[in-house]
């Protein structure tokens, strides 16, 4: 064991997750919704791909078609609600504007989740979840759960304890759950359980005697590598307390892509940051194209440097796009709204761009009027070089300022308000 002085000096890990996020963030505008099973709707209302706590209980699964559902949820009390990837999208900014106030070193890891880099003995740590906990409760509105660990894979797990097991108050610190804790829960979680395995992998890993957690732990690091691969190996390090999977860039997900970048240098100016978000823009486009995928949301932030004797700043922004797309000019003009956002001297280190609402490009035939003609024909770098050397706003689109115009393809009957990016859909409080 290391002595408690160095350990204090170990950079440990804080896992934010957000709790059934869809379903919470449709609880933190309408508290009617609170208590209540509720099941949030994938696109065209089509199947359950939240639910909340009340629903899980009445063994609704993830997937299960709404119109199965439908029949029984009166019976229920059973609330569904359309995806509104706007409001999402919203709640996610501004869940990891307020966590980077926390950490200079901040990974947006998933539209609900973040990897914090924190540091202090283990009483400080506990402390320092906690005020992540309430903060994001109080002023965002929904309710997170914390792991601190001295890995990804440990801050994951913890999570995950501190989800289900009452007894942590919704903050789980490694550090401080005695060994044989421990060892009682991994025992008592499948394998698969553990952030990075594959539900698939079980059959390999039951025929090497791996069912648990706690028989992931146990095994030989290297037969794991031999019998499976290096990252397998990585998982069963972290679980052991070694860390060893870095900062991850580049992640599709089931409904969102993430697209972030160190840079080599600081940015330093509004300016700089615009090219860097116009490249990221086009990139974007083409990792969406490869999937065969368009999106309607984008959520765009950026962090400044992790040094503590730089002024820290984490904006973020969430932008609904007029329509679905992969197009790279729709996209980079997107992602220009987290300029006015932007610090000019503050120097910024990392910026990315979080696409949601995502579907099969296949599926969304644009209207003649609505294609995005210049799409594929290197119309973007054109644009933006005319752009950079004549000013903003010197060239453009016809239709980039067209404000929600497919949204009537999208069936989507039980969306509630956009509470927080339409004038028009704001909540509204009565004064009695
Ligand atoms: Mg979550």
């Amino acid at each position: 064991m290391p002595k408690p002085a160095l350990m204090r000096r170990m950079p440990q890990i804080a896992h934010v997750d957000v709790n059934c996020f869809y379903a919470s963030a449709e609880r933190a505008f309408d508290p009617s919704l609170e208590g209540r099973p509720l099941v949030v709707l994938s696109n065209n209302d089509g199947c359950a791909v939240t639910r909340s706590p009340e629903a899980k209980a009445l063994g609704i699964a993830t997937g299960d078609p709404w119109f199965k559902l439908a029949p029984r949820a009166r019976e229920w009390g059973l609330v569904a609600k359309s995806s509104n990837y706007e409001l999402y999208g919203d709640i996610s900014s501004r869940v990891m504007e307020l966590l980077g106030r926390y950490s200079a070193w901040l990974e947006v890891y998933s539209i609900d989740e973040a990897f914090l880099g924190v540091k202090g003995g283990p009483g400080e740590l506990l402390a320092l979840g906690r005020r992540m906990k309430e903060a994001v409760r109080r002023n965002v509105g929904v309710p997170v759960c914390v792991g601190i660990a001295p890995t990804k894979t440990l801050a994951k797990l913890c999570n995950k304890w501190a989800k289900n097991n009452p007894v942590f108050g919704g903050v789980c610190l490694w550090e401080l759950v005695p060994a044989d804790v421990r060892e009682a829960l991994m025992a008592r979680l499948p394998a698969d359980e553990v952030w990075g395995i594959a539900g698939r992998l079980m059959k390999r890993l039951n025929a090497l005697g791996i069912f648990t957690v706690l028989d992931l732990v146990r095994a030989d690091p290297v037969a794991i590598r031999d019998k499976f691969s290096v990252v397998l190996m990585r998982t069963v390090l972290e679980l052991r307390g070694t860390p060893c999977i870095p900062m991850e860039e580049e992640r599709i997900g089931r409904d969102q892509l993430i697209f972030s970048r160190s840079f080599a240098t600081p940015v330093t100016t509004a300016g700089g940051l615009r090219e860097v978000l116009s490249i990221y823009g086009q990139q974007a486009s083409a990792r969406l194209s490869k999937h065969g995928l368009q999106a309607k949301v984008l959520t765009v932030f950026a962090a400044t440097s992790p040094f503590r004797d730089h002024e820290q700043h984490h904006p973020s922004v969430c932008v609904s796009l007029p329509m679905p797309t992969a197009d790279p000019l729709l996209l980079t003009k997107a992602a220009h709204a987290l300029l006015p956002s932007i610090r000019d001297g503050l120097k910024y280190a990392k910026a990315g761009l979080m696409l949601t609402d995502l579907r099969p490009t296949a599926n969304q035939p644009p209207l003649e009027i609505f294609e995005n003609r210049h799409e594929e024909r290197g119309i973007g770098p054109l644009l933006e070089e005319v752009s950079l050397r004549f000013g903003r706003g010197s060239i453009g689109l016809g239709h980039a300022g067209i404000r929600s115009g497919l949204d009537w393809t999208m069936k989507r009957e039980m969306r509630s308000p956009r509470y927080t990016t339409h004038w028009d859909e704001l909540p509204l409080v009565k004064a009695a």
